[in-house]
């Protein structure tokens, strides 16, 4: 939702409000940006690239801020080994693990924005285009792109916003793991 058409929805709110005579008292909610603190000091080598992380993601989106250290909406954690994933509990809400075994191999922060892009509400897309950030290791280790495509980054500020179908937005705040976004190419034996 743009400034301009928030302003037209937090006015018309107060108006209905002020002729119904009643109190809201969490108005407008789906106005309301929604800061979602990340926390990274189970990730220390990869602080920094959370911090480029939410610069992308904040930069392509509108209704979100990605903000450091402020509390534990977003937990991060560096493991090694099992593949990086996601764990989302509800729209801005989760943990993202790191595993440093892939991050070796693929890029750290095309790992780190795709993994924050499940807990902004984005799905698999296992297309092997490198353009688009939720193929994840579809698109090979070559592919280092970090950024959300505008379709990825629309959805997201159109998910906070809340201006998706009920269908739409259920699949996209929901309880959900996601894993195997990055193919393993060591040969284990
Ligand atoms: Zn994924």
């Amino acid at each position: 939702m743009n400034s301009r058409v928030k302003r037209l929805a937090v006015a018309a709110l107060a108006t209905a409000t002020a002729t119904l005579g009643i109190t809201v008292a969490n108005p407008a909610p789906a106005s309301a940006a929604m800061t979602i603190c990340y926390n990274t000091s189970q990730a220390p080598s990869y602080a920094s690239v959370a911090n480029q992380a939410a610069s992308i993601w904040n930069n392509a989106t509108t209704n979100l801020t990605l903000t450091a250290n402020c509390g534990t909406n977003l937990r991060i954690y560096q493991i090694t080994g099992g593949g990086s994933y996601a764990q989302r509990t509800s729209l801005g809400n989760g943990r993202v693990y790191i595993d440093t075994q892939q991050a070796a191999q693929y890029s750290p922060l095309r790992i780190m924005t795709h993994e924050i892009g499940h807990i902004l509400g984005l799905p698999d897309n296992y297309n092997g285009n490198c353009a688009i950030l939720m193929s994840g290791g579809s698109a090979g280790t070559s592919c280092t792109n970090p950024y959300p495509s505008t379709t990825e980054a629309n959805r997201v500020s159109s998910l906070f916003a809340g201006t998706l179908s009920a269908n739409d937005r259920r699949s996209g705040t929901g309880s959900q793991v996601f894993k195997d976004s990055w193919p393993g190419l060591l040969t284990v034996g």
